[in-house]
């Protein structure tokens, strides 16, 4: 995704205040003391290749979302111990260094290839139905109950 597309308009309110302070403090206005981008030169490869990118991602974000409401590949994730939120969705990107992390219930050292760490050993995943890597309910139920790992579970 272009870093650009994460840049928002400030909120009214907030941009006057911005303007003030920043009056206060160096004499210069907002617009002098903003960050100034290079301008994109568009033409048609421009926008061919761009019209392009974008299809191909709204194609693929549509997809990857239909298969995961639907849980077109249940058996695979259920063999892996992922909700359906990690499984399909959640990209997979983390710094490449040996990491280990403790299982967040029995404890048992576990060892990654890069910092995108599991939660939950795939013991501990399996007998309680919890995703291992980030410890929802497998199935995504709204649990209120049947915490059994949690010790005092009645009080
Ligand atoms: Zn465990
Ligand atoms: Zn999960």
């Amino acid at each position: 995704m272009d870093p650009c597309c994460n840049s928002q308009p400030a909120a009214k309110g907030e941009r006057r205040a911005n303007i003030r302070w920043q009056n206060l403090q160096s004499g210069k206005t907002f617009q002098e003391n903003a960050v100034k981008q290079l301008p994109v030169h568009i033409d048609r490869y421009h926008v061919v290749a761009k019209t392009d990118r974008a299809l191909h991602h709204l194609e693929e974000t549509v997809s990857r979302a239909r298969e995961a409401a639907e849980d077109l590949r249940r058996q695979e994730r259920l063999q892996k111990g992922e909700c359906r939120s990690c499984f399909y969705l959640v990209g997979r990107i983390g710094g490449a260094v040996v990491t280990s992390r403790p299982c967040g219930l029995c404890g048992e050292e576990m060892l990654f290839a890069n910092t995108c760490t599991d939660v939950l050993c795939p013991s501990c995943s399996k007998s309680h139905s919890l995703c291992r890597h980030c410890g929802a309910d497998l199935e995504l139920r709204p649990r209120r109950r049947n915490f059994a790992f949690v010790e005092d579970e009645n009080a």
